[in-house]
């Protein structure tokens, strides 16, 4: 343990504390110490504090014991004669800084200071940004991460596509480096929080001069331009163990070591590090992520409290590269190294950066060399599977003009008709494969895909097309990630795409009879047609005990894998995350109980869950981890459930709102009344049809009502009531039960009528 180290860390913890409880002070002198106290959209309160001393701070007052518990922290600086200053003061003062800063930042939030005025500022994808504004936050940096965002991540967290998230504080060599190695962080698909200044440059100018978009949906989010606003990461990675971990708070250490063992975190110091960044970097080795500088600074080796080392320097001008480009790789591979995340990436040929953090980019219009689909042109993609001696691997054909000759800003007719074979390969697993060409093109920088089917829309940006990109990339694109994720059932994989009309035509009718197939056979897909379901436990990773049982009329709850995925997963990997539950023998037919998803569900949630109902939400619901796309919960006074969903920030009428909800919902523990859900469920037949079905939702989200107002209708019509979804109220109706009540009295809603619920 380096004595410098501890001595300027703990010179920093000191200067930090003083400074937050001078602040504190004046802040209650000013507007009193019932002044509310609040981070944005989230139910943790302050994440970082109630996770570490399960403290709910909602005012002034209530930080007063938390300063008072980091200053208790302090210990005194080691005296100059002392040669080994513990390894625990130092981490101490760490965590005092932590709580000291969290604090700092709450007050700022109290006098608009945070999150920090950037003028000029637009976030990347707005949809889930601070405040739930549609447009995204202009003027501002992000300030703290809402619990919305921490979950729509989750799942990409636990299924690998995120492999881990990177805070870096301060500012890069040059604006050429601070690009380069936020590019290979990005095309690792690790997320990216940004903090911090050196001289008052910051890392987010220099990326901000560079035009690099920065926001949740690219995976880089600007936190503040000062050190403080690392807090955010921290205060993220604690409620990743409170939402996923099912730990509660004031459970400190079991938090900072689930951390340790899950989350692959680190801190990458770019430029000067002064004491304030020392007592930082000592609160982040508490959570186990090491911390990595571009500076010459002690090191820390291993002592266990991280997996490696806890310190290491990285001068930046030492590191082995022929120029500042490769240097920044190696920076970059040397955090990976250190911290032992682990990433996959395919190897895609094609002339623009490629990889999962692209997902999310959009291509505007003026921004725009062309676009497939949408409302000038039509666009579909097709996948179908072929003997193995009909398929030519790798061929990658374009039948028509390119893009050349067409008009900027132009559009054109696209057919992508993809041609699979194997000896593992099921019919099956066409509508499975085919889902997955959105992913995959999206993953390429400057190429926008939406849609699927015949709904497809393309857009490919100028600056990928100056880079080369051309239709037969698609193609390329198609065939390396075929190969990468499903070798397991693709052994060929070829792809046509046709840009001239009459061949779109043609081929469009084709696939639309292959639809209307899919749609047929996938309805006669009942619960009652199979004899297994399957099992889900990739959220085991965060929420060790949950476990979907997924049925083909119940999809697992975050939405992303139904029956078929599931069964396709099995084959691809039949000791992975989805194996078959054969059902046994019924045990009760309505509320949904097999002796084999009982059996299933005791063994694989270690003894918590004894017994699942598929079907119902008050009698042993099905647990959910922390992903749902929406929550339904009991509305006693109703007779009903209301139904929010995760883009949803409004008010319900239980007087609780998505976030806070799902702290009941999440965990891996069965609560009647209260369950995570797949949208898709709630159109199935089987949504819990044991509690009288869906005709039970007398409050619904209404961004719900309108991105799936067509198969609610069909629900509606199905269930001999084709007026159904005005009965049901929505937050624009109604946000307290005496508003809902009304509604449903007004518009005869068929619960008020229903048996009692219980
Ligand atoms: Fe997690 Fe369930 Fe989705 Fe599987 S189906 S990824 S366990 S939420
Ligand atoms: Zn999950």
């Amino acid at each position: 343990m380096s004595k410098y180290i501890a001595n300027r860390a703990l010179r920093g913890a000191n200067a930090i504390v003083s400074e937050a409880e001078a602040m504190l002070q004046k802040a209650i002198a000013e507007k009193g110490s019932d002044h509310p106290v609040s981070f944005p959209n989230t139910a943790y309160y302050l994440p970082l504090t109630y996770a570490m001393t399960e403290i709910a701070v909602q005012n002034l007052g209530q930080l007063k014991p938390v300063l008072a518990h980091a200053r208790e922290l302090l210990h005194p600086m080691p005296a100059n004669m002392k040669w080994t200053p513990y390894l625990g003061e130092t981490l101490d003062g760490g965590m005092a800084t932590l709580l000291a800063a969290e604090t700092i930042e709450a007050i700022r939030y109290i006098y608009g200071h945070e999150p920090e005025p950037y003028p000029g500022f637009e976030l990347a994808g707005g949809t889930s940004t601070n405040g739930g504004s549609e447009a995204g936050l202009i003027g501002h940096l992000n300030g703290a991460i809402d619990d919305i965002q921490l979950r729509s991540w989750g799942i990409q967290l636990v299924d690998g596509r995120m492999p881990g998230f990177a805070a870096i504080v301060g500012a890069a060599k040059s604006n050429e480096v601070a690009v380069k190695i936020v590019r290979e962080l990005q095309r690792r698909n690790i997320l990216t929080f940004l903090s911090g200044n050196v001289n008052g440059r910051s890392i987010i100018d220099q990326l901000r001069e560079e035009g690099v978009e920065l926001g949740y949906d690219t995976y880089t989010v600007p936190f503040g331009t000062d050190t403080l606003s690392a807090i955010y990461a921290l205060g993220f990675a604690s409620r990743s163990a409170l939402t996923f971990g099912g730990l509660k708070p004031g459970q400190a250490r079991e938090i900072l070591l689930y951390n340790r063992a899950r989350v692959f975190a680190f801190v990458l110091a770019l430029g000067e590090v002064d004491d304030l960044k020392y007592a930082a970097a000592a609160g982040a080795i508490n959570f186990g992520f090491p911390v990595i500088a571009d500076t010459v600074i002690p090191e820390i080796l291993p002592t266990g409290v991280t997996q490696y080392e806890h310190v290491v320097s990285m001068p930046f001008n030492e590191i082995d590269g022929a120029d500042d480009l490769e240097k920044a790789e190696r920076l970059v591979q040397k955090c990976i190294e250190v911290r032992g995340v682990k990433v996959q990436i395919a190897d895609v040929p094609v002339p623009v950066p490629y990889g999962s953090a692209f997902e999310g980019e959009v291509v505007r219009r003026a921004d725009m060399r062309v676009e497939f689909g949408g409302k000038k042109s039509r666009a579909f993609e097709y996948l179908y599977m072929v003997d193995l001696d009909e398929v030519v691997d790798g061929r990658i054909e374009v039948v028509g003009p390119g893009f050349d000759e067409t008009e900027e800003q132009g559009s054109m007719d696209l057919g992508i008709v993809v041609r699979v074979a194997g000896r593992q390969m099921q019919e099956d697993f066409e509508p499975v494969l085919e889902r997955q060409i959105h992913y995959f093109v999206n993953g390429a920088s400057g190429i926008q895909h939406i849609g699927q089917r015949d709904i497809t829309w393309i857009r490919i940006s100028n600056t990928a097309a100056d880079k080369g990109f051309n239709i037969e990339h698609l193609g390329k694109i198609l065939h390396a990630r075929f190969h990468a994720d499903f070798g397991a059932i693709v052994d060929k994989v070829e792809v046509t795409l046709y840009t001239k009309p009459e061949d779109v035509e043609q081929w469009l009718g084709k696939a639309r009879e292959s639809y209307d197939y899919r749609n047929k056979r996938l309805a006669d897909l009942t619960d009652d047609a199979v004899d297994e379901f399957y099992s889900c436990t990739l959220c085991q990773s965060f929420a060790p005990d949950h476990v979907c049982v997924v049925s083909p009329e119940r999809l697992g709850l975050c939405g992303a894998y139904n029956w078929l995925d599931c069964k396709a997963s099995y084959s691809i990997n039949p000791t992975g995350p989805n194996q078959p539950i054969r059902l046994g023998r019924v045990i009760d037919e309505d509320k949904g109980y097999w002796t084999g998803t009982n059996q299933y569900a005791e063994q694989a949630s270690h003894g918590v869950v004894h017994e699942v109902a598929m079907y119902s939400i008050m009698e042993n619901p099905m647990t959910a981890c922390g992903c749902f796309e929406c929550i339904v919960m009991l509305v006693p006074e109703a007779n009903g459930v209301l139904v929010v969903n995760r883009e949803d920030s409004s008010m319900t009428p239980v007087g609780m709102t998505f976030s806070t909800l799902a702290g009941m919902a999440g965990g891996g523990i069965q609560t009647p009344g209260v369950m995570g859900v797949g949208k898709y469920y709630l159109v199935s037949p089987k949504f819990i049809s044991a509690d009288g079905g869906f005709k039970r939702i007398v409050w619904m989200s209404s961004i719900l009502k309108e991105t799936m107002s067509e198969e609610l209708k069909a629900v509606a019509e199905r269930e001999g009531d084709p007026d159904l979804i005005e009965r049901i109220a929505d937050e624009r109706i109604a946000t307290t039960v005496e508003e809902l009540l009304a509604h449903l009295e007004e518009h005869n809603h068929p619960a008020l009528v229903m048996d009692p619920m219980f």
